[in-house]
């Protein structure tokens, strides 16, 4: 599979640019990632990601798996000697993962929310976002949320935009269709099957902007910002090189530099 070969892909160049063999790669057990072993080997990290959110993951059109998260990540890895081993989930799956010791990290545009707190640990918020509602870039008759009675709303599992669209369905009267990924969601939406969908806007503006043939509605939803995640008390040794490259990256431009290349 294409998207599964340039992942590995992905891993590799990790690797090579450490100039160092992967230590056990894939096989290495989550529960065991919790720093530098004893002998100082570099440490490969399990690390859980959404299949397609562009601009913060996405294959581009060469085929390599990139985006924001993809490259803030790397440079976070290459500042602080460690390994990725990135494990291109899905957003759900990538939750289930992390919270079953599977994976040992995730990094896919994930809101810190404070429901979220309570089952895993963040690190420092590294992008703002904010739940918006879109509609096919032909549709005339959805203007608010009056008018979504009735009708369907698509939504991506265990998403914010998902919890968004729940909080409301009952005082507008609309039914939500479920999908795993964002394509599958906006998909509905131009087929004309959901009327609208709820999703980041950081997200759905860079889609529309890259083509899709949506539209925003004018209200913004408070959102939260992104951060990397890993279970709750587990794995602070990966959390705190997050934390430490990340500080290093802003402070040297590179985050500024690789938000740049997506956005600009
Ligand atoms: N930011 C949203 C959330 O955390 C959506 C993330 C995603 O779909 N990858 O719920």
């Amino acid at each position: 599979m294409k998207l599964f070969k340039s992942v590995a892909a992905i891993a590799l160049s990790f690797t090579m640019v450490m100039g160092l063999a992967a230590c056990g790669g894939g096989d290495t057990p989550a529960e065991d990632s919790t720093g530098e072993t004893p002998s100082g080997e570099v440490k490969t990290y399990k690390i859980a990601t959404d299949t397609t959110f562009a601009p913060f993951e996405f294959e581009d059109e060469n085929g390599n798996f990139v985006g924001i998260d993809i490259d803030i990540l790397e440079a976070i890895a290459q500042d602080q000697g460690f390994e990725v081993d990135l494990q291109v989930l899905g957003f759900s799956a990538a939750l289930q993962a992390v919270e079953a010791g599977q994976a040992d990290g995730m990094i896919a545009g994930m809101s810190i929310t404070e429901e979220r707190k309570e089952r895993y640990d963040f690190s420092e918020p590294y992008y703002d976002s904010a739940v918006v509602m879109a509609v096919s870039a032909t549709n005339e008759d959805i203007k608010s949320y009056e008018d979504l009675a009735g009708k369907k709303v698509a939504v991506k599992v265990g998403t914010e935009g998902y919890a968004f669209a729940d909080s409301i369905k009952e005082e507008y009267g609309f039914e939500m269709v479920v999908f795993d990924d964002s394509n599958g969601m906006y998909q509905d939406v131009t087929v004309g099957n959901s009327v609208a969908c709820f999703e980041d806007y950081p997200v759905i503006a860079y889609g529309i902007q890259q083509g899709l043939p949506l539209k925003l509605n004018e209200k913004q939803e408070a959102g939260n910002s992104y951060g990397f995640a890993v279970a709750k008390g587990k794995n602070a040794e990966l959390l705190q090189k997050f934390n430490d490259g990340f500080a290093n990256i802003k402070e040297n431009g590179k985050y500024q530099e690789i938000v740049d290349s997506y956005t600009k």
